[in-house]
């Protein structure tokens, strides 16, 4: 082991994203280097990037730019860019960016800590290989949960589905399931050093298992997680509409530690544009769902994602989402105008609609889902929630949580709550907060 080291590790992006980094950081936490919050003390700098929208992608060469000094002041520094822009860019970020030392894909994560030791002995290096077996999935190490009440778990990577304005499956690859022995092996892992909540992750969870022959589907692990002891509570992300199931709509009805929420994207409320989006579904199909949905979990949050300016969306396509908002009730929205990539074939679609129409777009579109979201915030006030106390809140003098629907609620209360789940009561309701008062009722239930 060497002297310690220090990493300054960016993460930009989605959860995927986030639980790279976790493995990253402790991968390379193997070599000696822990974290930092600084990148003028750092040894070494890596930023795990993502290409989802063209500004992420803007993002990383200002950030490179802004390290360009550093690297003129410290010549031993090393900077490594992983993540979908290192897989779409490859040599090329190499050449760009002079004093990068590593490019890495996102197959390649195993390969980090190798990569950097050979960077400290002066090498620069690019792997952005794709590695099309199930093997590769084995080849990251099992996260232990490190003591965090909440952890993300991957169960699977790439995707198959090929909406025409999606850069993953050309970026993330095709799509592989992770063997369920190895995921129950970690989650235990976890649940034995204090995790009390997972999610589990992919581009497409609903469809977990169905392309491994043998492998189990995804309600079923969902069942077999439930059964860990030491797991309270169980989220996933993200789900495709088309592949979500009976079956995995009734897991919300049968297994009482599957928190009661679903991110859904729509991605619109027209048929028009679904069409154009190649999504698989109709807005009658979505709505369908998300009526079992509800019927199977009576207080099951929603948030979706949205995709505002798609080529060829007119003021009425338009409409038909605005409409779809009021009629699912999101408890949130991640809304965007659409980014072309040029990778993809919405690149080729004629584009009619003009960008200041579809800035306008937008913000009708989020006024309308903050009204809804603080409306639904509002609905939890007087009412006992159960929170999972994760830690200290940002103010300090706070604790929070999440509620099974998963609102962060603050209230006042000590550090020796956290990984406890308590009765809160909401007193006051924000846009994208609750707060609330801890009930002297432990183990309660919810109640109006
Ligand atoms: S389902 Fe569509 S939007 Fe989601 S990751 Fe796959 S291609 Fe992209």
């Amino acid at each position: 082991m060497k002297n310690e080291k220090l990493l300054y590790l960016e993460t930009f992006g989605c959860q995927m994203n986030v639980s790279d980094s976790e493995k990253i950081a402790s991968m390379l936490g193997e070599i000696g280097y822990s974290l930092t919050e600084s990148h003028e003390e750092a040894d070494l700098i890596i930023l795990n990037t993502c290409s989802i929208r063209a500004k992420a992608e803007q993002k990383l060469y200002s950030l490179l730019g802004r390290f360009r000094e550093l690297k003129k002041r410290n010549e031993r520094l090393i900077v490594g860019v992983g993540g979908c822009v290192a897989q779409k860019e490859g040599r090329r970020l190499l050449r760009k960016v002079p004093f990068v030392n590593i490019v890495f894909g996102t197959h390649n994560l195993h390969l980090v800590a190798d990569m950097v030791s050979a960077a400290e002995q002066g090498h620069r290096l690019v792997h952005v290989d794709f590695i099309d077996n199930d093997t590769r999935l084995d080849l990251f190490p099992k996260a232990d949960g490190g003591g965090a009440v909440a952890r993300f778990v991957t169960i699977m990577q790439g995707c198959d589905n090929y909406c025409t304005y999606c850069i993953v499956p050309y970026v993330r690859g095709r799509e592989i399931s992770r063997r369920s022995e190895d995921i129950l092996d970690e989650i235990r892992t976890m649940a034995a050093n204090g995790t009390r909540e997972v999610t589990l992750l992919g581009q497409n969870v609903n469809s977990y298992g169905l392309k491994s022959p043998g492998e189990c589907d995804f309600p079923r692990l969902l069942h077999t997680v439930a059964s860990i002891d030491g797991i309270e509570r169980i989220r996933f992300t993200t789900s495709h509409p088309k592949d979500l199931s009976p079956s995995l709509v009734s897991c919300f009805a049968e297994i009482p530690k599957l928190c009661g929420h679903i991110h859904l994207p729509a991605q619109s409320g027209s048929d028009a544009v679904l069409a154009g989006m190649e999504r698989g579904y109709t807005r009658g199909d979505y709505l369908a769902k998300i009526e079992a949905l509800k019927k199977a979990r009576p207080d099951i949050q929603i948030t979706g994602d949205i995709i505002v300016g798609f080529p060829g969306e007119s003021e009425e396509d338009f409409q038909q989402t605005l409409s779809l908002l009021r009629e699912v009730e999101y408890a949130d929205q991640f809304s965007f105008i659409f980014s072309v990539r040029k990778e993809t074939r919405a690149a080729g679609f004629a584009d009619t609609v003009p960008y200041r129409e579809k800035q306008e777009r937008l913000s009708r579109l989020q006024q309308l889902q903050k009204g809804i979201t603080l409306e639904r915030n509002r609905s939890l006030v007087g009412t006992v929630q159960e929170i999972l106390v994760e830690g200290k809140s940002r103010k300090g003098d706070q604790m929070f949580g999440r509620t099974d629907g998963n609102r962060i609620v603050n209230f006042t209360g000590d550090s020796s709550l956290a990984a406890r789940i308590v009765p809160v009561r909401i007193t006051r309701a924000f846009q994208n907060s609750l707060l609330g008062e801890l009930q002297n009722e432990p183990g309660g239930g919810i109640h109006a």
